[in-house]
């Protein structure tokens, strides 16, 4: 099949029937639904990009699994050049769509299931690893999308997941059998499983001997039978339904919570089975990986958010003002410093013993803190630039309305030459960009919580060489 166009995209996922809810109905058209069909066009720029002359060289590499040209969203890292490639398409995608584009999370597994499935058959002699290759020269091959289904819904936090009061609320093997493995549980906020071919299943945490049943990781098509989509309310949702006020009319952003419900995997799509001690290596992993990914979509949505807040100032009638100006530079400076760091963790990566290159793992999640405070103080500048009516603007239906319509017009005017309807339109836009649940709310718990982030940053820094470090300049070496 080899590369897919974004409308061939489309019309792959009309082929799934995934069993999906939202709002306590069934959906059974998910692909012509407007509040889902706006998150996979938002999927869908991956394909597009990839097909535009001025992307094409960024988005397309050679696979020298398939000896083809692939989309990179399926291309493990094999170069540090592709490490670098990673963050490029995510800046490039955050700020073609200024929202969440959602192919990330996918290639972040599949690029951790290929380092960790070759330690694990070293240890044990298992076969992962050729599993994880066919399984990511199938995806190369069909140019599908997959997502990440690692967060468990975690019943009670203080507890672990063998002593919790139903073990299925971490997801973990109720049934093994010759043919393959029955798998039970639900993972939370699962961006974007609906405009997915395939969902790729990790554990949520490191696990200890005894918890076996829960340290799992597998492949399945996104319709296979026992999986429920139930798709979360998000602040903005209606709008979409509505079709009117959605600021960002072409994409969004949705997160299900997907049920896992006596699921069968068959065996070649296992990755993973047993090996507790490797559930800690998988997480750590993914979210490096993950959290790195952040680090270009998001410094690529602040441009966005940059450019609405320059528009605003020209809508505004406060180009020339100085403080505002101020606040500009403080937007792009966040972004460039994002985006840096996330480079940076690109640019130090490492070669790992199956050939796959990780990222270092420290700047990576250096980057996500980072996003976690300034996304929010992005946020608050674009806000503060563009004024109140980011809070309170009259819908489009009063502006169409033939009684109140023209005086809106008259009364929401800015600058002299500026038609009122371009600043409605870019109202609209910051609303979007600062208020919509689904997307914002990954800033700080996208790729774990703010304290996973510290946490690791502890664990995997050198302590020991800047303890040194002090301790040479403060000639403790030579006096003890
Ligand atoms: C918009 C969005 C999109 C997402 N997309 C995906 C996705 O595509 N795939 C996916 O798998 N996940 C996804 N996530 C999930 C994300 O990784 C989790 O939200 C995150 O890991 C936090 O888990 P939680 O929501 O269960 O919160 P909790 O784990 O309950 O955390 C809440 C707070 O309590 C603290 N806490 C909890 N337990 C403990 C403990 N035992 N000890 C100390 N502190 C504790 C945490 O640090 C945090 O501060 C997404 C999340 C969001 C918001």
């Amino acid at each position: 099949m080899g590369v897919m166009t974004k409308a061939e995209y489309i019309e792959s996922l009309r082929k799934l029937h995934p069993t999906a809810y939202m709002f306590g109905e069934k959906i059974t058209n998910v692909v012509d639904n407007p509040r889902l069909r706006a998150g996979i066009e938002a999927t869908g720029a991956t394909y597009e990009l990839a097909e535009l002359p001025e992307y094409r060289d960024m988005m397309i590499a050679h696979s020298p699994w398939i000896d083809e040209p692939v989309n990179r969203f399926n291309l493990p890292p094999m170069s540090i050049e592709d490490l670098v490639y990673r963050v490029k398409i995510n800046r490039a995608l955050g700020n073609y769509v200024g929202t969440c584009h959602q192919r990330c999370t996918g290639m972040d597994c599949m690029c951790s299931l290929a380092i960790v499935g070759y330690d694990v058959d070293r240890k044990y002699g298992t076969n992962y690893y050729d599993r994880v290759v066919e399984f990511i020269k199938y995806m190369q091959k069909n140019d599908f999308t997959a997502n990440a289904s690692v967060t468990d819904v975690k019943g009670d936090r203080s507890l672990p997941p063998k002593d919790q009061h139903d073990k299925d609320v971490y997801l973990h093997v109720v049934e093994k059998k010759n043919e393959g493995i029955v798998v039970r549980g639900a993972k939370a906020h699962q961006t974007g499983s609906l405009s997915c071919h395939e969902l790729i299943v990790l554990p949520t945490r490191a696990l200890r001997k005894g918890e076996e049943e829960f340290a799992v990781a597998f492949a399945i098509p996104a319709d296979t039978e026992g999986v429920v989509h139930v798709v979360g309310r998000s602040s903005l949702d209606t709008r979409e339904l509505e079709g009117c006020d959605c600021g960002n009319p072409r994409y969004s952003k949705y997160a299900p919570t997907v049920i896992y419900n006596d699921v069968f995997v068959p065996w070649e799509r296992v990755f993973l089975c047993g090996e507790v001690e490797f559930a800690a290596e998988l997480v750590m992993r993914f979210s490096a990986f993950h959290r790195q990914s952040h680090g270009g979509c998001k410094s690529g949505k602040i441009d966005c958010m940059t450019g609405a807040a320059l528009c605003m100032m020209e809508y505004n009638g406060t180009t020339g003002v100085s403080h505002l100006k101020e606040k500009i530079v403080d937007m792009i400076h966040r972004a460039e410093t994002l985006y840096g760091c996330s480079l940076a963790a690109s640019y130090e990566g490492k070669k790992e013993p199956s050939g796959i290159y990780f990222i270092d793992p420290v700047l990576a999640n250096a980057s996500k803190i980072h996003e976690g405070r300034e996304m929010a103080e992005a946020t608050r500048l674009m806000i503060d630039v563009a004024g109140g009516f980011v809070a309170d603007l009259p819908s489009d239906k009063d502006l169409e309305n033939p009684e109140i319509g023209p005086l809106l017009r008259k009364y929401l005017k800015g600058a002299t030459d500026i038609p009122s309807e371009k600043r409605i339109k870019m109202f609209r836009l910051v609303e979007k960009m600062a208020m919509e649940s689904a997307d914002t709310i990954s800033d700080i718990h996208g790729g774990g919580s703010p304290a996973a982030h510290r946490l690791t940053i502890f664990r995997e820094s050198d302590l020991e060489s800047k303890k040194k470090a002090a301790q040479r300049l403060a000639r403790i070496e030579e006096e003890a």
